[in-house]
């Protein structure tokens, strides 16, 4: 046999069994998105290199080692997306979305990130992205988390998620505050690990990232943030509070909160969970009022957040919250060789005359019992049976799978007020 070809580390098929649950993910938010009036937009997998250097920031843990990027063959430099917000951005201004208008967006799909696999973090991921774009206040940024709010509550999974927030202020204000960082962090340099020594130059707020638990004390001592606020980010940041708390949302103010792309700007905030280990960030985001002027657009204040779908599906998994729903209802199949015709016409016709049911005819023959066998597997709820009597009679057998309830014959019209039933 010829040597099998393997997918790329990192880089997951989605399986049958696990479609069902990505599906039933995928309907929910597209319906919570609407619901509040986005709309979604498609943005390109892949966009020239510097878009995401300029955007992200050089000396970010993206840019600086997980980018997918190659030469195309005319020799320009193109990068698999490791995120949506710059393409969503890019493509804003460059069809005139932005200017002078507001515009509340979503996008969903595949992200690309050299990093090391292993449970919830992948080479190739998914993402939901959320972004707005022309609204300044601590509105929007209140609609946001509540309608990140509203998701777990559809999804079963409010008692597992924590919300951490922050405000990284004003760019003056936190420049102020990185002096002061700074100065500290060389005070404790025998503490700084080699990661945080790097750093110290280049991107300090970082350090207050990490997770080296022989830096926690320090870090735990070190200046902060809010002590740097200036007089609007701090109004912004308490309004905020105020409206979470109107709405009954619990949070949590974390300090050290400073998330890993440069952009950012007053608000941030992340929803954690400890069920998932390491990974535990399920979706994060914040707001960057600068990034539209940064990439070549009018100044444009924005907010939004990304949240990853493998981690969610895995809690979905893992916590077993929800009964997905079933992918066939009807299972059709032919006890004699002579229904086989009717029941592919039968299988047509309830299609047709009935919304919604999903209906799986047998294929392929065989014998009676084990027809039945595939109805069991099929996940149906009843099996249509069709034999030379039925045919004669313009009557389907009825057995139900799933209860116990007596096998009955039906007329086609008594059929589909059964089924009607089922699908509703
Ligand atoms: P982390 O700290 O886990 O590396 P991040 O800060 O790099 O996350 P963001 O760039 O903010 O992540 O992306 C938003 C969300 O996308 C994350 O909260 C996470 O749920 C998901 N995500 C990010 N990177 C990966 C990955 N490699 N595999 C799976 N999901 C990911
Ligand atoms: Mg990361």
């Amino acid at each position: 046999m010829a040597k099998q070809i393997q997918a790329i580390r990192g880089m997951n098929d989605i399986l049958p069994e696990q479609t069902t649950r990505w599906q039933f993910f995928e309907a929910v938010i597209r319906d919570l998105l609407s619901s509040y009036g986005y709309s979604e937009i498609r943005m390109p997998i892949v966009e020239q290199t510097d878009l995401f250097k300029r955007s992200i920031g050089e000396v970010t843990d993206i840019v600086e080692k997980e980018m997918y990027t190659f030469n195309d063959r005319n020799g320009d430099s193109l990068t698999l997306r490791p995120e949506g917000t710059a393409s969503c951005v890019r493509a804003g201004n460059e069809h005139g979305l932005l200017y002078n208008q507001t515009r509340r967006l979503w996008y969903m799909g595949p992200m690309f990130r050299h990093e090391r696999p292993q449970k919830g973090r992948y080479r190739q991921f998914h993402q939901v992205g959320v972004e707005t774009f022309g609204l300044q206040g601590p509105d929007i940024d209140a609609e946001l988390i509540l309608m990140t709010a509203r998701l777990w509550q559809k999804l079963g999974l409010t008692e597992f998620l924590t919300l951490e927030l922050n405000s990284l202020a004003s760019n003056a204000a936190r420049a102020e505050y990185r002096d002061a960082l700074t100065a500290y962090l060389r005070s404790h340099m025998e503490l700084l690990d080699e990661d945080s020594v790097r750093r110290l130059e280049t991107n300090p707020l970082r350090i207050l990232d990490s997770k080296n638990p022989a830096m926690a004390d320090m870090l735990a001592g070190a200046p902060k943030l809010s002590e740097y606020w200036d007089d609007e980010s701090r109004a912004h940041f308490n309004e905020l509070c105020t409206r979470l708390d109107a709405a009954g949302i619990r949070y949590v103010h974390n300090e050290r909160l400073v998330r890993g792309l440069d952009y950012y700007n007053r608000t941030v905030f992340e929803w954690v969970t400890d069920s998932l280990g390491a990974q535990g960030t399920v979706c994060a985001g914040g707001r960057y009022d600068g990034l539209v002027e940064q990439l070549g657009g009018k100044a444009t204040p924005a907010v939004g957040f990304a949240m990853g779908v493998e981690r969610l599906v895995l809690m979905l998994e893992q916590l077993n919250q929800l009964a997905l729903p079933r992918e066939v209802d009807a299972y059709i199949l032919a006890a004699t060789a002579d229904a086989e015709i009717p029941a592919q016409l039968l299988a047509e016709k309830l299609r047709d005359d009935v919304a919604g049911l999903r209906v799986m005819l047998h294929c392929g023959g065989g014998k009676f019992a084990k027809q039945m066998k595939k109805a069991d597997q099929s996940g149906a709820e009843i099996a249509l049976i069709l034999g030379t009597e039925e045919v004669q009679n313009n009557q389907i057998t009825v057995k139900y799978l799933r209860q116990d309830t007596a096998q009955e014959t039906l007329s086609y019209a008594a059929l589909t007020d059964v089924l009607t039933g089922l699908v509703a």
